[in-house]
């Protein structure tokens, strides 16, 4: 069910596909971890050898962005949409909802996580999500003993990319819950501190577009695309 682009897996599973399997790993009692892929991620990992290990320890690596499917698409692959980080988060707290499992958020800056937990909680009637800490406290005990004492099924880790991957690995054992989702800025845009593109070019899968018109700075950043889909031709 995945597919390898430049050395990364990505995974096929859609929203619906992705979070019927999430629950069966919680009824399972096995552990497991989400990450988001795009072509900037990829490009990375090709020159970083300990960055694509961690990625691929993922269980199910999400292809977040129209780079990965205009690249599956050149290699006759099979990953037809996109599933964004944000989304398939939200779509994990709607499916939390329905069979009552439970919810920590982790990261952010202090009192993001609680006002993206006020949102959540409002959007998804009967989420229950356990509790909140915020991604600067330095005592590693203290994340590990509040996290635990609250017993969550899933949690959420928002301290970038890639630390919050690397925390997830180094933790998963280690606390409670069995899924675990990196999810970047994820609190900062549930919570209204942050804009995201209009639903227009969501739809469109034109997000690059909007940021490239709101930050023009970016531009360079996003001459990665067509370097990547070259480097998967050539492939
Ligand atoms: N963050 C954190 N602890 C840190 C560094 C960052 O909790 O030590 C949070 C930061 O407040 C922000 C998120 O991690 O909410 C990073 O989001 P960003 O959009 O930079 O991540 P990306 O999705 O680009 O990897």
């Amino acid at each position: 069910m995945k597919e390898n682009f430049l050395g990364v897996d990505v995974c096929g599973y859609n929203y619906e596909q992705l979070s019927t399997k999430l629950i069966e790993d919680i009824e399972n009692k096995k552990k497991s971890f989400l990450v988001a892929i795009n072509p900037e991620k990829i490009m990375k990992a090709k020159e970083d050898p300990a960055l694509r290990e961690l990625l691929n320890k993922a269980d199910y690596q999400i292809p977040d962005g129209i780079g990965v499917i205009l690249a599956s698409k050149l290699k006759k692959g099979s990953i037809q949409s996109r599933v964004t980080g944000i989304d398939m988060m939200l779509k994990i707290c709607e499916t939390a909802a329905a069979h009552g499992k439970k919810v920590f958020l982790y990261g952010a800056k202090p009192g993001v996580a609680d006002a993206a937990k006020a949102v959540l909680e409002k959007q998804f009637p009967g989420l229950n999500i356990v509790g909140t800490l915020d991604g600067y406290e330095k005592n590693d005990q203290v994340v590990i003993d509040t996290i635990n004492q609250h017993e969550p099924e899933i949690l959420f880790v928002a301290k970038g990319s890639p630390a919050q991957e690397n925390w997830i690995v180094e933790h998963m054992d280690i606390v409670t819950p069995y899924v675990f989702q990196g999810v970047g800025g994820s609190y900062d845009v549930i919570s209204g501190n942050l804009k995201r593109a209009p639903e227009m070019y969501q739809k469109l899968g034109l997000e690059w577009f909007y940021r490239l018109m709101k930050e023009p700075w970016r531009w360079k950043r996003q001459l990665i695309l067509p370097k990547f889909l070259v480097e998967v031709m050539k492939k």
